[in-house]
Parts: C-alpha cells; sequence; structure tokens
C-alpha cells in the first residue's frame, strides 16, 4: 500500500491502467471456491488489485468531485478501520461519538447554526434524503405513523442543475418522480428564484403542499451556487424548509473570500456537505446538519430496546446517535476527518482551497485564450467547463451539423486518454449544450504545469479524430 501511495504521486505513473472487463476477468481470479487458498496467493491478489486501481490521487485525476490522497486522512481511515466499530452507541464508539459531537459543532458554527444538530451519513445522496425526511415530519408530523396514505399530494422543488439524488430521494421515499419539481436556471447555472415562486404558487393552486426547498451550492457540473438569500425570502413567505446542497460547494464556508457565494446560509433549515469531495476526506464522508435540534431524533427514532436501553446506568444516553439515524450500524467515517481537521486547523482547508483557485484561474485564463479551446461558463468555483474544437470542424458554421460533430468530440477524446492512461478528466452535454469537458481543479499536488499538460493531452488526442460521414471512427 506504502509502495501504491508512492506510486500516486509519480507522474511517470499512468493514472489508470485500463483493461476491458474481459481481460480483467482473465487477470484475476475472481471466483470463489468451496476450498482455500494459500496466504502468498491472497497477497498477490492485493498486489494485483492495486495495479488496476484508478489512481485517484494522482495529480493528473481530474474525473469526479473527489481525488488526491491526504496521508492524514488515510491514516485515521486505517485507524477506525482498525478499531472496527459502529457508531450507534457510545457504548461501543465513545471516543467517536465524541469526536461526531465536535465536528457536527465546528460545521455548523461555520454554517451559522448556533445550537444545532446533525449526523454523518453514506454520501450526500443519503444526506439530501435525511433533508426530505425532516421536511416531511416537520409538515406532517403524523406521516411518522401513518405514512403517505394520510396526507395531501406533496412536492420537492430543486433546480434543473440540482444534483440527480432528489430525484432519487422522491422515489425512495414515496414522493414519486413526478412530485420532483425542476426550477429553471439563468445562464450561468443558478436558480431562478422568480420561477421558484410561479411554481410555488401553481402547485398551491392545484392543492398540492410543497414541502421543501432545495438550493445548490456548487453544482454538480457548473459548480454554480444558487441565490441563498432570495430563495430564503420565498422559502419564509410560504413557510418552507429551505435545505442547501452543498456537497460539492461546502468548502468555500471555510474562506472569508469566498464565503459570501453561500451568502444567507444562516437562514437555512439544513444542508449537506461532502468533506469526502472538495476538503480531501477519504472516501466516503458527508455530514447532515440541521438547524432544528431534536427533529432527527424525533423523526428518526424506534425504541430498539436491544440497542437504546432507556434504563442504561453506565452513561447518559443522549450520547447515543442510533435513534437520529436512518441506519442500525454505521460506519465510523469521523476520524479521519477529524484527524484532518486537527492537523490543518480551518487555515489549512482554506489553503488548499484558495491554491485550487489560483490553479483554476490559470487554467480558465489558457482556455480563454488558446485556439479550438473555449469555456462553457465563466466558473466561480474549481469546476471548469469547455470545449476543444478540433481544427477540422473550428470553422464550421454554427448548426445543427456541427453541433453534432462537436458532441463526438469529448467522448473519443476521452476514450483515448483512458487508453493512455496518462490522465482522467469527466464529461457531459447539459441543457443544449453538448457534451464539455468538466475539469475538477482539487488536489493539493496539481501544478501549474499539470493544465499546460491536460491541454496539449486534448489537442493532440482531439487532433488525431477523424470525421467520417456517419459519425466519427477513432484511428
Ligand atoms: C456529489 C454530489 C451529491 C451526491 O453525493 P454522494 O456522496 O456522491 O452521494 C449530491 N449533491 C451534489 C451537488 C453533488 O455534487
Amino acid at each position: 500500500m506504502v509502495k501504491y501511495m508512492k506510486r500516486c504521486h509519480d507522474r511517470h505513473e499512468k493514472v489508470v491502467e485500463f483493461r476491458q472487463p474481459e481481460e480483467l476477468n482473465k487477470l484475476i481470479n475472481f471466483e470463489l471456491k468451496d476450498t482455500p487458498e494459500d496466504l502468498a496467493t491472497v497477497i498477490d491478489y492485493c498486489r494485483e488489485t492495486l495495479n488496476y486501481c484508478v489512481k485517484t490521487g494522482h495529480p493528473r485525476f481530474f474525473n469526479q468531485l473527489y481525488g488526491g490522497m491526504d496521508i492524514v486522512g488515510l491514516c485515521g481511515q486505517w485507524l477506525s478501520a482498525t478499531a472496527n466499530t459502529s457508531m450507534y452507541t457510545y457504548e461501543v464508539a465513545p471516543i467517536f461519538v465524541l469526536m461526531e459531537r465536535a465536528v457536527l459543532r465546528h460545521m455548523g458554527q461555520l454554517v451559522g447554526f448556533s445550537d444545532g444538530d446533525g449526523i454523518f451519513a453514506p454520501g450526500g445522496s443519503l444526506s439530501n434524503m435525511y433533508a426530505i425526511s425532516l421536511a416531511r415530519h416537520k409538515k406532517f408530523p403524523t406521516s411518522k405513523m401513518e405514512g403517505l396514505f394520510s396526507l395531501p399530494r406533496m412536492a420537492i422543488l430543486t433546480s434543473k442543475h440540482s444534483h440527480y439524488s432528489f430525484k432519487k430521494g422522491a422515489y425512495f421515499m414515496g414522493f414519486g418522480l413526478n412530485n420532483v419539481v425542476m426550477i429553471n436556471c439563468d445562464a450561468k447555472g443558478r436558480m431562478l428564484a422568480s420561477d421558484l415562486e410561479n411554481q410555488i404558487i401553481h402547485l398551491q393552486s392545484q392543492g398540492i403542499a410543497p414541502i421543501l426547498v432545495n438550493a445548490t451550492s456548487g453544482t454538480t457540473v457548473f459548480g454554480a451556487f444558487d441565490p441563498l438569500d432570495e430563495i430564503a425570502d420565498i422559502c419564509q413567505k410560504y413557510d418552507l424548509w429551505l435545505h442547501v446542497d452543498a456537497a460539492w460547494g461546502g468548502a468555500i464556508i471555510l474562506s472569508a473570500e469566498k464565503r459570501h457565494l453561500m451568502k444567507g446560509m444562516h437562514r437555512i433549515d439544513s444542508i449537506s456537505w461532502n468533506p469526502h469531495k472538495f476538503m480531501g476526506c477519504p472516501f466516503q464522508c458527508s455530514a447532515f446538519l440541521t438547524k432544528k435540534k431534536g427533529l432527527l431524533e424525533e423523526c428518526h427514532g424506534i425504541p430498539a430496546s436491544y440497542l437504546f436501553q432507556k434504563d442504561k446506568m453506565t452513561y447518559d444516553i443522549s450520547y447515543d446517535t442510533g435513534n437520529k439515524s436512518i441506519q442500525c450500524g454505521r460506519h465510523v467515517d469521523i476520524m479521519k476527518l477529524w484527524l484532518m481537521w486537527k492537523a490543518k486547523g480551518d487555515q489549512g482547508f482554506t489553503k488548499k482551497l484558495h491554491h485550487a483557485y489560483e490553479i483554476s484561474n490559470y487554467l480558465t485564463e489558457k482556455i480563454r485564450n488558446r485556439d479550438g479551446f473555449e469555456l462553457v461558463v465563466e466558473p466561480v468555483y474549481v469546476s471548469i467547463c469547455f470545449w476543444y474544437i478540433p481544427t477540422a470542424i473550428r470553422n464550421l458554421s454554427d448548426g445543427d451539423v456541427k453541433r453534432r460533430k462537436l458532441s463526438q468530440v469529448a467522448p473519443q477524446i476521452k476514450a483515448g486518454m483512458t487508453k493512455r492512461g496518462s490522465m482522467l478528466v469527466g464529461y457531459q452535454p447539459m441543457d443544449d449544450k453538448v457534451n464539455f469537458f468538466r475539469m475538477i481543479i482539487l488536489n493539493s499536488a496539481t501544478t501549474f504545469d499539470d493544465m499546460d499538460f491536460i491541454l496539449d493531452e486534448i489537442e493532440s488526442l482531439g487532433e488525431r479524430i477523424e470525421f467520417v460521414q456517419n459519425g466519427f471512427h477513432n484511428p
């Protein structure tokens, strides 16, 4: 593992040694047998596994909203794995329960909740579901006993650029996809507060009860920040739960310079914030925080007498966290984050953020000034969205032909970089914009030179694409 950690920081190493599934199936014997294998073979499996892992800690891994390798965080992860326990009671996780309280309190204070509550969840999607659950409980407390059957039709409002977990949450919790109302965004991907209010009025006129508005701080593709103050005004007017999905953007709260992007956050009811994303905490680590103390337990508590004995004589049972959670056993995600925070302080994370902004600004400038590269949207965070337009189609007039061709450039380049193993950058279409790259800058080991490297690499792969009449082929 230590060797692997070193390889992750070596730019001569590939980001991935890509193999097709059928090849990997031949390289590693995945099938289980009745008979045991010897320990040397078992260790070989470990070695082989690391050989074909994607090096997400590599300075040229830009594919996702996580990455980098924080050694302190990794040690925290190893330590909590060694301790092997569950977060549900103080009885079996005394240290970790206190750590979680301290970190949640600190994060809550940063958001502006003076006396809030919270829990660590298995990812931002689940954190967002906590928000839906609390909003429903707050509006209709009878839902705990009666479910949806005694209630009016309900709706969740979130922007078109928001994360798909609200849709997942909506069907998982019985609302149905048709009751997730997608609010329009401006050209920069920010929710239009005027459209939000129109949609609320429209829902109410149909006898549908909106229960939750989600505003996103750091949208998944553009990295846009919805206008919290304006949205909070509307939520106040219509008495709606305001959740903020800051899974990706939450880190800016730590920067006095950038915090204005979330102006108004003290007015919200709850927030999701993933330290496993920008902050570089090892996967996974997601915090759900709410201003409403006691509501998590009121909403999710079930008197499981074998775990949460009311007559425990050993300690104050308000330290047990199990009744706030929708899980039973819960992974210790807190140790790695607490340890990192101890080692960095708020300042360390702020420094990481400002460094990422510097690299992002450098890349943005290069894209602006280099032939063939074009920004999709002016970045406000460390997500940079852009097209590469190969010479062969650069002078085509804007229209369907160019769009069709351009839409196939990013997938071709992506296949090329994966096969080379030189770097990993994601792409996607969005609204009326055909496939474009989304660069994510968060690894502290990434340098200005890496930015020049990725642009050169994209250009060199992009120029090799041969356009044929009925699409493309990769030479
Ligand atoms: C990544 C992301 C999520 C989902 O978080 P997971 O931990 O992957 O479940 C939710 N919202 C936003 C804005 C995200 O970027």
